[in-house]
């Protein structure tokens, strides 16, 4: 490949004068596409024998399970852990595939109030005995483009965060509407909050305030990463507000040509 590419730079020079600066960056964008491939390789690599430990361990804790306790939990133990590998090479392929895959040209009609619904059934399931109020209030009708996976990855991962850093018993609100701003999902926590200077950071892979925290409670440290990719790609953008103790609030905002209005009978006659 002999194509090069520049980066380029206008900057105020003298009194009347600009300056172009131009540089190289021929090198650094192949170590950065290396290290791309190299990440979505190894992850597809492990995804086999990932698949396979599985397999042993489910034969293995049917074998011991009315038999020998001990083994039983040390076999329960693997099987978490060989889940929590197998949830994080997941994410790193996600990543993998938002980072090099083009943005499609023909965006589906994705029906956020359907698929909010179902996110926070699978978040009730996750926050169990912990007992989280989770509401939601949904636009009937106001649809997005886009990708039907990445969106309910973005908004998935909003709010299972919310249900990971609140405390049991604790509040979250999600919300679907339209605004000036174009469409907003936003989601409000009564949870542990977090520290004004960790707020930029929290999209960065493997970020995390509290590693322990973010581990036990089966974060990937990649959740914020894909939110932000996937907002990148559906041309939208992320507001997080925060308060040490009292919440979150996480807001992405949607722009308005991404947005389809869908008609209620529209909807039944499709059913
Ligand atoms: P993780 O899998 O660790 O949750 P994320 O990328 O989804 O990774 O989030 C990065 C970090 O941001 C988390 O580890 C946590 O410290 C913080 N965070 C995310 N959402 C919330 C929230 N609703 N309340 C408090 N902290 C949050």
């Amino acid at each position: 490949d002999e194509r090069v590419s520049l980066s380029l730079r206008i900057v105020p020079y003298g009194k009347n004068q600009r300056l172009l600066i131009a540089r190289d960056i021929t090198r650094m964008q192949r170590l950065e596409q290396m290290r791309r491939d190299f990440v979505a390789n190894v992850s597809h690599e492990l995804r086999t024998p990932l698949t396979v430990v599985a397999g042993y361990l489910e034969a293995m804790e049917e074998e011991c399970r009315d038999r020998d306790e001990g083994m039983r939990r040390m076999v329960e133990a693997m099987q978490q852990q060989s889940e929590r590998m197998r949830r994080i090479v997941e994410d790193l392929l996600m990543l993998a595939r938002l980072e090099t895959e083009r943005v499609s040209d023909s965006p589906e009609p994705v029906s956020v109030p359907s698929m909010l619904a179902a996110i926070c059934e699978d978040a009730r399931r996750l926050s169990g005995e912990e007992a989280h109020r989770i509401e939601l209030e949904a636009e009937a009708g106001l649809w997005l483009q886009g990708n039907d996976g990445e969106l309910r990855s973005l908004f998935s991962n909003i709010v299972f965060n919310a249900v990971r850093y609140t405390p049991g018993g604790g509040e979250i609100r999600v919300r679907w509407f339209e605004d000036e701003r174009g469409g907003v999902f936003e989601v409000a926590d009564s949870g542990i909050g977090i520290a004004p200077h960790h707020i930029s950071r929290l999209t960065e892979r493997f970020y995390r305030v509290d590693v322990g925290r973010s581990r036990s409670r089966g974060g990937t440290g990649l959740g914020l990463a894909i939110v932000k990719h996937v907002l990148l790609r559906h041309g939208g953008r992320l507001e997080i507000e925060s308060e040490l103790g009292a919440g979150s609030i996480f807001r992405a905002i949607l722009p308005t040509k991404r947005l389809a209005h869908v008609q209620q009978n529209q909807i039944s006659d499709d059913v």
